[in-house]
Parts: C-alpha cells; structure tokens; sequence
C-alpha cells in the first residue's frame, strides 16, 4: 500500500542518516585521538610548551560530536534543520585547524579563499562534515602525501557556459577540495556518490561520505561534481545556491570595527 511504501522509504532515510552520522562520528573520534597521541608524545618527550594546541583540537572535535548527536537526537524528534546564511570563507577558516591535524603532517595544505564571496544559504554543520570528509578522501588518495588545496569561489553559470553543459545556469559559491593523489577511473567516479561504494580496505571506508555530500547538497539545492584524472589527481566542487536577496553581509566588518576602535 502508499502507507507501506512511504514507511519502507522513511526507514530507509533513517538508516542512511544514522550510517552517515555513525560515520561523521567515527572521523572526529580518529582526529581526537590523532590529537591525543601527538599529546602524549609531546609529553613523553617532555616537550610540553605548546601542547594546548592539541588539547583545542580534541576539544573541538569532541565538541562536533557532540553537536552530531544532537542533530540526530532533533531528527528523532521529527524537528528539521534551518539552513542558514552562511559565509563559507568564514566556515573553511574555522574548520582549518580541525583539517590540519586530520590530514595529518605529511600533507601540504593549501587554503584559497575568494575575496567578496557571495553568502550561501545551506546548514552549516552539514558543510563543515562535508568539508571534512573530503579532505580525508583527498588524504586517503595521497598514501605518500602530497597537497590539498580548499578553494572557494563566486561561480556566474549562463545557459552558454563552455564546458559546463550539465550544471544548471545559476549563482554559485563553489567550495573545492583537490589533491594530487591517485585520481578515479571513468569507472569509479560512475559509483562514487553510490551508498556504500568504496574502494578501501574493509574497515577502513564506508562509502558513505561522498553519498550523504551528494544528498546534503543537491537538497540545499546545488550541484556536486568530481574532476579527476588517474595519476594526477581528484578535485570535488560543491556548488551552493547564492543566498540572493539577503544583504550580504561583509566578513570584514569585525576586523575593521576593532581597526576603528568601535
Ligand atoms: P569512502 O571514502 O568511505 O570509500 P566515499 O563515498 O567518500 O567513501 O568515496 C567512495 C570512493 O570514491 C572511495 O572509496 C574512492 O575510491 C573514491 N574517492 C573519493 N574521493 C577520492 C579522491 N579524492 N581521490 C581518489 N579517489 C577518491
């Protein structure tokens, strides 16, 4: 029956939620203990002058998932989450830290930022996981290290765009994540958004992140697309809808009220 179906669709809507949140879950309790064996080492050593920084980190990672079961706690609760206007310049530069001992020493972290970003209107937890997940995908690629680069950008797409027939015409920040690992096969990058589709280790992937990146996105109303070439490397570019009609409201603003002494 259409009731039958519907409650068949909702559990399969849980299901992926609380696989995807398990897996949120499992990436901060890898970066609080990555930040837990730097401590100790540091301690082991005796050098001990500036292992706060490792204390911050695993206290903001524990404090993500904290957030994490809340949001599942709200989803239990039937309540949906209000996305927000969100300055994603200022998102990656908050996220940067949590990246860094993530992605570990050996990677080369590069962050670009656009100057006058359009704001975007999505939930900016989910972003940050987004984020997340795919720097450690970059990781993940790069066994031998290498660099990743976070860009973001304004993205103006007319009917005409060259090259990029299969995006809608639309305004978009673009919030891009590239590595120079392994890169996909035509093949791979067919399956990459589909749940449970990994090519790691058991244990090691659940191929989950890029599916729930690829549902968080598309129902905040943008696009997500994978560039890669085998031997070269991966970009993924998350393309969030302009927040239009909203003042926008300048990042600069902080900095210049404390430059003007107000
Ligand atoms: P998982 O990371 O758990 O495997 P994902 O859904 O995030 O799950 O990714 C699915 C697959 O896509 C990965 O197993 C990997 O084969 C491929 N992939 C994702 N990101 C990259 C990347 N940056 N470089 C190379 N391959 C990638």
């Amino acid at each position: 029956t259409e009731a039958a179906l519907r409650q068949s669709q909702k559990m399969e809507a849980v299901g992926q939620l609380t696989g995807g949140i398990a897996h949120d879950f499992n990436n901060l309790l890898t970066a609080i203990s990555g930040s837990l064996d730097l401590l100790t080492t540091r301690i082991s050593q005796g050098r001990i002058k500036d292992v706060d920084r490792y204390v911050n980190a695993a206290q903001g990672a524990a404090k993500r998932a904290a957030s994490l079961t809340h949001r599942l706690l709200a989803f239990s609760r039937q309540q949906t989450l209000e996305p927000k206007p969100t300055n994603v310049n200022r998102l990656v530069r908050g996220m940067e830290e949590l990246i860094r001992r993530t992605v570990g020493p050996e990677v080369d972290l590069e962050m670009v930022e656009a100057g006058g970003l359009w704001t975007t209107l999505v939930d900016p937890g989910q972003l940050e996981n987004a984020l997340l997940n795919l720097c450690i995908n970059a990781r993940d690629a790069m066994p031998g290290g290498g660099r990743i680069t976070v860009e973001t950008g304004n993205k103006w797409l007319d009917r005409r765009a060259a090259g990029e027939r299969e995006l809608p015409p639309g305004q978009y920040v673009t919030l891009c994540v590239s590595d120079t690992g392994t890169g996909m096969t035509p093949d791979v990058i067919a399956k990459a958004f589909d749940p449970f589709f990994t090519t790691k280790p058991i244990g090691q992937g659940t191929g989950l992140g890029l599916s729930m990146i690829y549902g968080f996105v598309r129902q905040s109303g943008g696009q997500v697309r994978i560039y890669s070439e085998v031997g070269q490397g991966t970009m993924v570019c998350l393309y969030l809808p302009r927040h239009l009609g909203a003042e926008e409201p300048s990042e600069e603003l902080p900095e210049l009220a404390g430059a003007l002494g107000a």
